[in-house]
């Protein structure tokens, strides 16, 4: 058994495998405030945008898109069709939350790099969508 004085506290304290420098209470309050400042930094659910407003959204789309109704990727402006995965992403600039039809791959992968998106690249695809080649 190893006894150590706690990191905030200095109160002597059993050496568990959770309570390693701290005691166990205020190992308790700094995980709290870890996890804390952890969902501070991810969005909510909602925000995530897998609300049943989104869920609806992208069940009406698929059906759309099952139907042969033409789609296009917001990101690349590339058609997305029905073999294809895809996915309803959010817009980062776009202020009315309005989500759009996006390939899986590669193009909603970016989506992990804050401040890729830009409205610029947006109307730029929008742009190509309505002028093809
Ligand atoms: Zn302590
Ligand atoms: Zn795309």
């Amino acid at each position: 058994m190893t006894r150590r004085p706690c990191l905030v506290c200095r109160r002597v304290f059993m050496v568990t495998k959770v309570c390693k420098s701290r005691c166990e209470g205020c190992q308790r309050t700094y995980d709290q405030a870890r996890y804390a400042a952890r969902d501070a930094h991810r969005p909510s659910p909602r925000e995530r945008g897998y609300d049943s407003r989104h869920r609806a959204l992208r069940e009406e789309r698929r059906q759309r898109i099952e139907a042969g109704e033409p789609c296009f990727c917001w990101r690349c402006g590339l058609p997305i069709t029905k073999d294809m995965t895809w996915a309803l992403g959010h817009v980062r600039d776009d202020r009315n939350g309005v989500r759009h039809p996006e390939h899986v791959n590669p193009c909603n992968s970016r989506t992990l790099e804050p401040g890729r998106i830009t409205e610029a690249k947006w109307r730029a695809a929008k742009a190509r969508r309505a002028n093809p080649r």
